[in-house]
């Protein structure tokens, strides 16, 4: 007989959740359904920001300033509001974005948001925590490239390349022959997202980071297209 197993996304997030527990995380859990203020507004994205318009959002009807979270970065400021720092959380979860699906893009698609809140962090810590993760989820070899970045929401901020798992770094159709693939973005937390939350950005500092999962599976199975988490086909699920 035939026995089901876990989705290869699911395995792939109990995977990063339990790397991320081994480093002193704790996981905690936001809603699918969620206020603009904490998926916008309270991430330094006022109505009017440009960035607001590159996620498109679906919109709740008959639910007013209610969106599908388009980031779990949205689980930031209501954690923060009801616990005091220092603390270290990830936030996995599905978000959603109207996006046509393609190769590379899928109405629905997962990530992992991470942030650490205490006094005196540093861009050095964050570097540590995302390299320790990296090399634990592809290895001890795989050569990181850090790159100035911006999200609203973290000042400074950062994009992070890895080596390209698929050819090793030598060139190849995954990593566009750079040998180099984008696996996330991070960066310092900015002050106005820890006045949102009440916290005094004079008296504490943080990191916060946010990885796809989508992304990251595809990267360590050599897949090149996300549609085949969607499809609900046993010959591509049997595989994992
Ligand atoms: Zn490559």
């Amino acid at each position: 007989m035939l026995k089901g197993h876990l989705h290869p996304l699911t395995q792939v997030e109990r995977k990063l959740v339990s790397i991320f527990q081994k480093l002193g995380f704790e996981m905690v859990e936001g809603p699918d359904i969620e206020s603009e203020w904490y998926n916008f507004d309270a991430l330094n994205m006022p109505k009017d920001h440009p960035a607001r318009d590159m996620q498109d959002t679906f919109v709740v009807k008959g639910q007013q300033n209610k969106v599908l979270r388009t980031q779990t970065s949205a689980g930031q400021v209501a954690y923060m509001e009801k616990h005091q720092p220092p603390f270290k959380i990830i936030i996995p979860g599905e978000v959603f974005r109207r996006d046509a699906a393609d190769a590379s893009h899928s109405p629905n698609f997962y990530q992992i948001e991470g942030l650490v809140v205490d006094k005196n962090v540093s861009m050095a810590d964050l570097k540590g925590a995302l390299a320790q993760f990296i090399k634990e989820f592809f290895g001890e070899s795989t050569k990181i490239r850090w790159r100035p970045g911006y999200f609203p929401f973290v000042e400074p901020g950062m994009e992070v390349d890895v080596s390209c798992t698929i050819c090793g770094g030598k060139g190849c159709q995954t990593c566009k022959q750079t040998g180099w693939v984008e696996l996330l973005g991070a960066g310092m937390v900015h002050p106005n997202v820890f006045k949102a939350a009440n916290y005094d950005p004079e008296k504490v500092s943080g990191f916060a980071f946010g990885v796809g999962i989508d992304r990251l599976t595809m990267m360590k199975y050599g897949i090149s297209d996300i549609r085949v988490f969607y499809a609900n086909d046993l010959r591509f699920l049997k595989q994992f």
